[in-house]
């Protein structure tokens, strides 16, 4: 999904919509895919693989189902305001101060309160800049457009590495945030923490670095590839923002439920601006159990270390073309002279496999596929293996 500014619709003249910020009048509902009980009744299916999401295959840990389950007649209670528990808990479990943590309606509401805290608005032309690598997550564009900041992209690198330089050449003193996704989705490509540091240091005081790190956990080395250890050891860099997710590797993406590790000084604002309550009583639950169940966390990332080598051993015996991943899904292009991704897509759906087409991100030529549990990757491997041999549709 992408943000178009061409495709708002029209409004007519005389409709008192007219009044609304121009922003929201070119903005458009985020398209979600369709879900499993859509696709089944579509296609007359009795079961559906979703390798779409990049949701946990193992599902939630029975701990934390057992938590929502006890708890649940609490729900009448408003929340705290600042879920200090689970603050608590992360900062322990993370080894950073507690006032470094903001806690959000998932990690997608600290992108947007990043934009409204730091950037003034001032469209295209004055105001501040969000600046991203292209392609990159939608959110980050959705969220500065509707605030009504200029938004500037830098294409990735021909092997989607980070164009360090390029950015740098492109930040100037309008430029308040810049959003990095590491590892990257939908590339999967994983920067280390020497390249983000030296990056964040040469970056002049006005300017916010961003490190989007919803697929860190899944990273063996993370002290090679994420900053946390350098925030964590008083070596402060004040101008780096990480942001977490309990939706990936933890399997809570239907509570909703992120964090961002940010200079103390920052997370205070932040804190200020966001909505009371946004952490609701049954996500912070689910994120103390969460921690608590690191037996679950440890199966996770074996089921998905597993499925990421066992799919790139696969795919590439099918003659596809598989990018390193060091996250729970992988990039791949299909062979070519056969089928399109395109057509892939749309097979592997008629067929109850939903995978992710990146022709919005500008990937035309590529899948992004999650990586299921066994079931799930052979049942994906089987009916991947069946169109390619089909050939095109079209030949
Ligand atoms: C999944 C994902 C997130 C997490 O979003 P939540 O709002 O926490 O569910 C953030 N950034 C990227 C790049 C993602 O892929």
């Amino acid at each position: 999904m992408s943000f178009d500014s061409e495709s708002g619709s029209q409004v007519p003249t005389e409709s008192p919509a007219r009044f609304l910020r121009p922003e929201v009048l070119q903005s458009k509902r985020y398209t979600a895919g369709l879900t499993i009980d859509e696709i089944k009744e579509r296609y007359n299916l009795q079961r559906v693989v979703k390798l779409a999401s990049n949701e946990n295959p193992l599902g939630a840990s029975p701990l934390v189902v057992n938590r929502l389950r006890e708890r649940a007649d609490m729900v009448f209670r408003y929340p705290h305001s600042s879920t200090p528990r689970l603050a608590k808990a992360l900062a322990a479990h993370l080894g950073v101060a507690v006032e470094r943590l903001v806690l959000g309606n998932g990690s997608d509401e600290l992108i947007d309160l990043l934009i409204r805290v730091r950037c003034r608005p001032g469209g295209e032309h004055g105001g501040d800049e969000v600046l991203a690598c292209r392609p990159c997550f939608s959110m980050y564009q959705l969220q500065a457009k509707l605030c009504g900041v200029a938004f500037r992209q830098v294409p990735l690198e021909a092997d989607f590495s980070i164009p360090w330089q390029g950015l740098l050449d492109t930040v100037t003193e309008r430029t308040a945030l810049i959003f990095l996704t590491s590892p990257d989705n939908p590339t999967g490509y994983t920067a280390t923490a020497a390249q983000l540091e030296a990056f964040a240091r040469a970056l002049p005081e006005h300017c916010l670095l961003v490190v989007d790190e919803a697929y860190i956990d899944f990273v063996r080395d993370q002290a090679a590839h994420s900053l946390l250890s350098r925030l964590a050891d008083g070596k402060e860099l004040q101008n780096v923002v990480l942001l977490r997710t309990f939706s990936k590797l933890y399997g809570l993406a239907g509570l909703r439920l992120g964090y961002g590790v940010f200079p103390a000084w920052l997370a205070d604002y932040l804190w200020r601006v966001r909505l009371p309550f946004s952490v609701n009583l049954m996500a912070e639950e689910a994120g103390l159990a969460a921690l608590e169940d690191q037996a679950f966390v440890q199966a996770s990332l074996e089921t998905t270390w597993e499925g990421l080598a066992y799919l790139e051993q696969e795919l590439g015996l099918l003659g596809c073309t598989v990018w390193p991943s060091q996250a729970n899904f992988l990039l791949m292009t299909p062979p070519a002279g056969g089928p399109t991704a395109q057509e892939l897509f749309e097979g592997l759906l008629r067929r109850g496999v939903i995978v992710r087409p990146l022709a919005s991100s500008g990937l035309p030529d590529h899948l992004r596929v999650s990586v299921g549990n066994p079931e799930e990757n052979r049942l994906f491997l089987q009916e991947l293996a069946t169109l390619l041999a089909k050939g095109s549709p079209k030949a």
